[in-house]
């Protein structure tokens, strides 16, 4: 597994040299020297580790020096005591766990993503939307939410067919991505064709203007749909909902946005609506 034969370390103190380029502790030789605190600052790169009676186990990513490859990793390293209590061997187990690793990393990737668009899908929404208004607390900045709908989208299944209504998808979900300007903002497929945008440090104004760019962006893909009461291309309506309440929860920060695009509807469509959950004001 490492390209090192046992006999040129055997009797020596090279162990390191089947993992890394420079000499180095590895596991063993930290739980032999009882240096746990060294154990996060040389593994800084590990990212799980746990502790028990039997001793200490890390993984992740190793460069293997001989092979010039690299190897996911799984280390347990695992102290034997004599009689006495004293300890007089650590044993250092490595397993090559690179090919489940990477099906690991493949499965959660396809459980955080919708499957047609690519987008976040509702299951990733629903944790970041938690996770950032949490944050969004502690750090009493604000949070905004857009909720988006395709406008008279059964319509245009009904006129040009489900593929095409796929296709049309895909394609407002990118141009949405495409008009979602920050790193930390998360565009999700809230389900059928909803649309939702996650804007952490964003306030009433920013929303909107996120909003209306969202908009235009779709109303400029130019994509004919003859059966919309909005325009003759495909359009989305928009409700937007900035919390600035410190103590707001992540359901009415939806219901409120939710409220919003329903006002966008109702108003004609293709338009959006903001409003701030704690004064439950909209405009359109
Ligand atoms: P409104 O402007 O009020 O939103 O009208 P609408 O027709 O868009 O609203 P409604 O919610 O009645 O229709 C949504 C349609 O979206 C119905 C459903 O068949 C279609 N739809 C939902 N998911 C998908 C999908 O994954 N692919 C396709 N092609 N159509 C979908
Ligand atoms: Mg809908
Ligand atoms: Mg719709």
């Amino acid at each position: 597994m490492t390209g090192v034969s046992a006999e040129t370390v055997l009797h020596t103190s090279d162990h390191w040299s089947a993992f890394y380029p420079e000499p180095r502790p590895c596991l063993a030789d930290l739980l032999a020297r009882g240096d746990f605190a060294s154990i996060g600052a040389l593994y800084a790169d590990w990212n799980e580790y746990g502790m028990s009676d039997f001793g200490v186990s890390v993984q992740n990513w190793c460069v293997m020096p001989r092979l010039g490859r690299r190897l996911y990793l799984a280390i347990d390293a695992g102290p034997i005591y004599d009689d006495s209590g004293s300890l007089i061997a650590v044993v250092e187990t490595v397993r090559d766990i690179t090919a489940q690793h990477e099906q690991q990393r493949t499965l959660a990737t396809l459980a955080a993503k919708d499957a047609l668009t690519g987008l976040a899908n509702r299951r990733t929404f629903d944790e970041t939307l938690m996770a950032e208004v949490r944050r969004a607390s502690r750090a009493g900045s604000p949070l905004s939410l857009l909720m988006l709908d395709v406008d008279c989208f059964k319509s245009f299944n009904d006129t040009y067919g489900h593929q095409r209504g796929d296709a049309c998808l895909k394609a407002v979900a990118e141009a949405i991505q495409g008009a979602v300007k920050r790193a930390g903002d998360t565009v999700a497929r809230y389900g059928g064709e909803e649309f939702s945008v996650i804007l952490p440090d964003t306030d009433q104004s920013g929303a909107a203007i996120t909003a209306q760019r969202i908009r235009r962006a779709v109303e400029n893909l130019g994509l004919g749909h003859r059966g919309s009461s909005a325009a003759a291309v495909v359009t989305v309506s928009l409700g937007a909902a900035t919390a600035v309440l410190d103590s707001l929860d992540a359901g009415e920060l939806v219901k409120a946005a939710d409220a919003a695009l329903y006002c966008s509807k109702r108003a004609g469509r293709n338009r959006i609506t903001s409003s701030e959950v704690a004064s439950a004001f909209m405009f359109v």
